[in-house]
């Protein structure tokens, strides 16, 4: 009988794994042999000189291997310090442990250990090694293990021995693994075999094999990515399947006659690029980033009138129901009188099944030009007639395959506009939007002053306070940002004032005599709606609010923006947040109150005292935090990367997209694909489904 080996098996078969321990790796998000092989050396450390003991110096870091005799302990005022001698063929020398007396019944005389530690004289021993870094039991006969190791993200549960052990003998019985890439691109790139990089990531001979290994599976994850996202692209790029729009005509002259603005330079800049997309028979698939408040919406509107007056319909899909609301507020308003059909699938909605109906058989029917709606608007059921291009409102909120749901919907591959305000740096937004070609508007619409940012302290809470009441008496209004809607049970989180608490706090106190409210995501969303709509009308004042008026709500004679706990968010997250601030012609103020005495938390909020500019800002977020934080897994669609890093590796990253570039589409190449897609699935599961399927 033969077993084949396959790494999508479960971890569990793995020698020295089991039942029990494949449980607790599921903790670090290892359910299979690939994810176990993936799971990547956090740091190394370098075990690579063993000393003899009679050759130990005091002040040096030694690596020695002996047998322990004279185990005793003592407590000296509370603490308890273990002694023990250690032997080798060439002496002794004593070792001392402090407070870690739960080794008493680890360690038993005549045992083997490998010790790492700092050489030091002490009145009590002389000689002694009584800084232990780290020891080792070894096995009576086991020879220890020298040269660079692995250390490995790991839990209470499973430790590093559990783990290096696990890999070991998973390399062991593991076949050679098939090269993925071709010979050419290894040798233009000057890149390792793929089976020698999996195995020298874990257990390389030196730095210069591990460098080696790990360049090769950076490359490897950007590479994989970025073919993914060129493949969907290339399924995009069929003259066949798109669709050619008219010239622009007296619809989009009419629309923008009755705005009550000019375009900005960058606005008519962008609205070209999404012209030329359109006209073109190729589908557009164009991503517009624009800093909050930039004026994105208008140029999705306009290129919505582009679809209809060429007979087509339109749907823009935002990622909450309040936005989806408030545009379609905005977009009637101004496109009824042009005798444009406007309609909203909310959730209000699709709560009533005739509602649901008739909107539905409108949409099929061509009874409706644009419709504006959430999620709802990828749901099964809803066909249009004619769909001619496709919106989406802050892209990060979407997957990658929710995307293509919505492409779906029609025979031709209609046209598609992202927008998002998240600045995402250049190396992101390769890494995440790869398929899509990148617009920018840098400029802000004129007359927006600056918004003036402040980090203060919880003591200067009241004072806070008074300035937002004054500014609320001078006929303005405010929100209150929290990070929390209820108390904790994590105790974590237990120091933080939840926005219910604030909210009682603040309406029961100094704005007792001011109309107050709290939204937060919890409620249902017909409330929410109402509360949105009361702050909008100017009835209510103060808003106390957890993050769900992060995205788009426009609110232009809101001034005032406080953040309580601002160091529970991020920076790009901030920035969105007082966003929401600055929209009208007063000047406006966002407070950042913080207890934080970390010294990161407070580097970071002077980082938003100082810049109102996105994308640097977002740069700053990244290197600190990290692109899985950034972003949130749930957010972008895609998994964090495993071992390349979005900044030291901004040149790997270049290579793989120009290799992967001329690797999709080179046809020769096409033999590959088959395994391409076979590795896309097994890094990224159905994140790329739409092109592992077929
Ligand atoms: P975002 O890019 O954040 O989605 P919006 O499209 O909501 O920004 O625009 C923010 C505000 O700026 C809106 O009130 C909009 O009407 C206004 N606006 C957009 N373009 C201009 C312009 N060229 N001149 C003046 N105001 C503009
Ligand atoms: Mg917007």
């Amino acid at each position: 009988m033969s077993f084949e080996f396959k790494l999508t098996d479960s971890v569990m078969y793995v020698k020295g794994v089991g039942e029990r321990r494949a449980i607790a790796l599921e903790k670090l998000n290892i359910h299979t042999k690939y994810d176990l092989l993936t799971h990547y050396p956090r740091t190394y450390e370098n075990y690579s000189n063993l000393t003899k003991i009679n050759d130990v110096f005091a002040g040096e870091t030694v690596l020695v291997v002996g047998r322990i005799y004279n185990i005793t302990s003592r407590e000296v005022r509370g603490l308890t310090i273990i002694n023990a001698t250690l032997e080798d063929e060439t002496g002794a020398i004593r070792l001392t442990w402090f407070n870690q007396k739960y080794l008493l019944t680890k360690l038993h005389s005549g045992m083997r250990l490998l010790i790492i530690g700092k050489a030091k004289y002490d009145s009590w021993n002389g000689l002694a090694i009584s800084q232990i870094q780290s020891f080792t039991i070894l096995e009576q006969d086991e020879e220890p293990e020298l040269g660079i190791t692995p250390i490995y993200p790991s839990t209470a549960a499973i430790s590093q021995q559990v783990l290096r052990t696990a890999i070991k003998n998973l390399l062991a019985s593991m076949p050679p693994l098939k090269e993925i890439l071709p010979q050419e691109l290894l040798s233009a790139q000057k890149l390792m075999p793929l089976d020698s990089a999996m195995r020298a990531i874990h257990f390389p001979r030196d730095a210069f094999e591990l460098d080696m290994a790990r360049r090769r599976l950076a490359f490897d994850e950007l590479f994989l990515i970025q073919c993914g996202l060129m493949l969907i692209k290339r399924q995009t790029q069929d003259e066949r399947l798109g669709i050619s729009h008219k010239k622009n005509g007296t619809l989009i002259k009419a629309a923008l006659a009755k705005l009550p603005f000019e375009l900005t330079g960058d606005q008519k800049k962008v609205f070209r690029a999404v012209v030329k997309d359109m006209e073109s028979k190729l589908p557009m698939r164009r991503l517009i980033q624009g800093d909050v408040g930039s004026g994105k919406t208008v140029v999705a509107l306009l290129a919505l009138l582009k679809t209809v007056e060429s007979g087509w319909q339109g749907a823009f899909m935002a990622p909450t129901e309040i936005l989806a609301i408030q545009h379609y507020e905005k977009f009637s308003a101004l496109l009824t009188d042009l005798g444009v059909r406007v309609g909203l699938l909310s959730a209000k909605i699709t709560r009533s099944k005739k509602l649901k109906e008739e909107l539905y058989e409108k949409i099929s029917s061509h009874e409706l030009d644009i419709v504006i709606g959430t999620h709802a608007l990828i749901q099964e059921g809803v066909n249009f007639a004619r769909l001619g291009l496709v919106v989406t409102d802050e892209q990060h909120r979407f997957g990658v395959n929710q995307r293509s749901t919505l492409e779906k919907k029609s025979d031709v591959l209609p046209d598609m506009l992202v927008m998002t305000a998240t600045p995402i740096p250049r190396t992101m937004t390769l890494t995440v939007y790869g398929d899509l070609d990148v617009s920018l508007i840098k400029e802000l619409p004129p007359g927006r002053k600056p918004i003036k940012t402040e980090a203060k302290s919880l003591r200067s809470r009241n004072k806070v306070y008074e300035f937002v009441r004054a500014e609320i008496l001078a006929g303005r209004q405010a929100y209150v940002v929290c990070p929390l809607i209820e108390r904790s049970e994590s105790e974590r989180l237990a120091d933080i004032e939840p926005a219910e608490e604030i909210f009682d706090m603040l309406s029961n106190g100094i704005f007792h005599d001011i109309p107050c409210a709290l939204l937060h995501g919890k409620m249902r969303p017909r409330d929410k709606d109402e509360i949105m709509e009361k702050f909008r009308d100017g009835e209510t004042k103060l808003l106390v609010s957890t993050t769900v008026i992060e995205v788009g709500v426009d609110v232009p004679n809101a001034s005032v923006m406080v953040v309580e706990h601002a160091e529970r968010f991020g920076l790009a997250q901030l920035h969105q947040l007082r966003g929401r601030v600055g929209r009208g012609a007063a000047k406006s103020y966002c407070i950042l109150i913080s207890d934080s005495k970390a010294n990161v938390a407070k580097a970071r909020l002077e980082i938003l005292e100082k810049t109102n500019d996105g994308f640097k800002l977002a740069e700053e977020d990244l290197k600190l935090r990290g692109p899985g934080q950034f972003f949130g897994e749930a957010q972008h669609g895609l998994p964090d990367l495993k071992i390349a890093d979005v900044f030291r590796d901004v040149e790997i990253l270049l290579q793989a997209r120009d290799a992967a570039e001329k690797f999709i589409t080179d046809d020769d190449n096409l033999k590959y694909f088959a395994s391409l897609r076979e590795n896309l699935a097994l890094a990224y599961g159905d994140k790329f489904s739409q092109i592992t399927a077929n």
